[in-house]
């Protein structure tokens, strides 16, 4: 993602889904909020989704809550529904997001500690205990690429004895055919790599990468970066929870 690489925020006026939030967040509906990338035909994502409640929330989902502990960060928090949820249970945690009117939702929603700040943003100095990233939350990693940065940054923020709880997808189901065998050109990019714009009613985002990745590609880099990756929940469809912890 660009904005990550600067460590910015996004430009309020180019926050498609910070305003789709906020419509939500007013209103109770909201519009359409397209999605379009190179790779796949135009799609849509669920507003009200973001909003989802512990109940409605997948498995690897409620798994990574149930444990997370000590000083918490979330990570790319959206409408805050895991930090809500997190305070629910009693737990302290800390919301950031690079969305300005995502942000405003979750303060008004009655998030305790929601920051407007990027998580490669080096103001941000204090060590947690949990990182949490959800909703394919190695998205913000980008490409492959960026896995030793994003290592050595998740170093930084984790106190001793920290642990990272984040889920993907490996998209490979998408690259199957009937009889088992795979397309996917070896000699390009990894076919985890996505490029992503979005756009809510009149307002269109910078086009960004976002990246799904296996888990055995994950614990690889893990492991290069002196991280071990642990496989800790599974989910219906090739979806998985991973635990990043300092070897
Ligand atoms: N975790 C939420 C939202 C997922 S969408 C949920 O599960 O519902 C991903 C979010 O990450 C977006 O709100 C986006 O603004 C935020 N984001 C992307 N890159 C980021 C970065 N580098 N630092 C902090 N937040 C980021």
């Amino acid at each position: 993602m660009t904005s990550e690489d600067k460590a910015m925020v996004l430009d309020a006026r180019k926050d498609p889904m910070g305003w789709a939030i906020a419509d939500y967040y007013k209103n109770g509906v909201a519009g359409r909020l397209r999605v379009f990338s190179s790779m796949f035909d135009e799609d849509e994502m669920s507003v009200e989704s973001l909003f989802r409640t512990i109940e409605q929330m997948p498995e690897i989902e409620r798994v990574a809550l149930e444990r997370a502990s000590g000083h918490i960060l979330d990570v790319g928090a959206g409408s805050g529904c895991h930090s809500l949820a997190l305070q629910d249970m009693g737990k302290e945690v800390c919301a950031i997001d690079i969305s300005p009117r995502s942000v405003e939702v979750m303060r008004e929603s009655g998030v305790r500690d929601a920051r407007l700040i990027n998580m490669y943003d080096c103001a941000l100095t204090e060590k947690f205990d949990t990182i949490l990233m959800l909703m394919n939350g190695t998205g913000i990693v980008g490409t492959l690429d960026n896995m030793p940065a994003f290592f050595e940054r998740i170093g930084q923020l984790l106190a001793d004895g920290g642990q990272v709880l984040v889920d993907s997808s490996d998209l490979i189901y998408l690259y199957e055919n009937e009889d088992g065998s795979v397309d996917i050109d070896l000699n390009g990019r990894y076919y985890g790599e996505v490029d992503f714009q979005m756009q809510y009613k009149n307002m269109k985002g910078e086009g960004f990468d976002w990246l799904y990745v296996d888990f055995d590609t994950l614990a690889h880099y893990a492991e290069e970066s002196g991280f071990a990756a642990e496989l800790v929940a599974q989910g219906a469809h090739y979806d998985y929870l991973a635990r990043l912890a300092r070897r």
